[in-house]
């Protein structure tokens, strides 16, 4: 069996899979962001209560909104404060008796796609997450490359390209990230970068799903920003694939949902890439919510 917690902000999702892959159990229970202790506590409970459910002990995958230390093993957990700073896998392996893997969240969506029927053959794939932030992963031969630092596929705190950024106009805004940087990519790619560059733009609040009904309806002011931020997503993207010329590039989050990304990003992105490079595939993401358990699972999958 396969274990998968996804451990966000507020809740932590389990997911337990058979060896075919499929997912035979789910639970879900709140994050404890007060106290470390029983936070630790309640994914071993529900280890150990599954483990004697199916008769043997699961493999353990944590996905979490952050990265472990790759020198000393504490996480970098800023939405979790109660393990913020802490070892969190030698706690867990200490609680429930065996090894655990621990990786980013959008790293294990990217290997929730990646280990999909459609793209297991793919020797490369690229996860990008255009939800309230900006974030990836990267999965090659179907293991997560997560680089030096853990920090590989951290494509949100990449900064805007010189020619992305002129291309925002005469006065763009300078958006401050809450990695302490200025101009990174999270804060203009995401669902929030979207309204904030639209109000910018036209001095006026709208959601994101409002600007795209109004671009739909075909409303002047969204129809001029949505090409605009198509265009600008277009020279951010070619820039992430001449880095890793991936094969596969799957979309997630709530931006990912907007149809016409992927009719119209494989037309504007090959001016921006060299003239050797195609366009990869851009797809939408397959498993939706359930990426995080299940790229959580299959970290032990070797
Ligand atoms: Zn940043």
């Amino acid at each position: 069996m396969y274990y998968g917690f996804d451990v966000g902000g507020t809740k932590i999702e389990f997911g337990a899979f058979d060896e075919q892959l499929n997912r035979v159990a789910t639970e879900r229970v709140p994050t404890d962001t007060g106290d470390y202790q029983r936070l630790i506590q309640s994914i071993a409970e529900i280890v150990e209560r599954y483990d004697e459910k199916f008769g043997e002990k699961g493999l353990v995958g944590l996905g979490i909104p952050g990265m472990e230390d790759a020198d000393d093993g504490t996480v970098l957990t800023v939405n979790i404060a109660s393990a913020n700073g802490k070892p969190m896998r030698a706690d867990l392996e200490a609680a429930i008796g065996r090894s655990v893997r621990i990786e980013n969240d959008a790293n294990c969506f990217a290997l929730s796609e990646a280990w999909d029927e459609e793209f297991r053959q793919s020797p490369s794939v690229m996860g990008l997450i255009l939800g309230t932030g900006f974030g990836g992963g990267l999965v090659y031969d179907g293991k997560i490359f997560s680089g030096r630092n853990h920090v590989a596929g951290e494509m949100g705190h990449m900064r805007v390209s010189i020619d992305a950024w002129f291309f925002l106009g005469d006065n763009p805004p300078l958006l401050q990230c809450g990695c302490g940087k200025k101009g990174c990519l999270d804060n203009y790619l995401s669902g929030r970068g979207f309204e904030l560059l639209y109000a910018h733009d036209y001095g006026e609040k709208k959601s994101a799903p409002d600007i795209i009904n109004a671009y739909e309806q075909g409303e002047k002011d969204a129809t001029e920003f949505v090409n605009k931020f198509l265009e600008f997503l277009s020279i951010c993207f070619a820039n992430l694939f001449t880095a890793n010329d991936p094969h596969v590039v799957v979309l997630g989050g709530g931006l990912s949902n907007f149809d016409l990304l992927y009719e119209e990003l494989p037309k504007r992105i090959p001016q921006y890439l060299l003239s050797v490079a195609k366009c990869p595939q851009i797809v939408k993401a397959r498993h939706g919510d359930s990426g995080g358990v299940r790229g959580a699972a299959f970290l032990n999958i070797r």
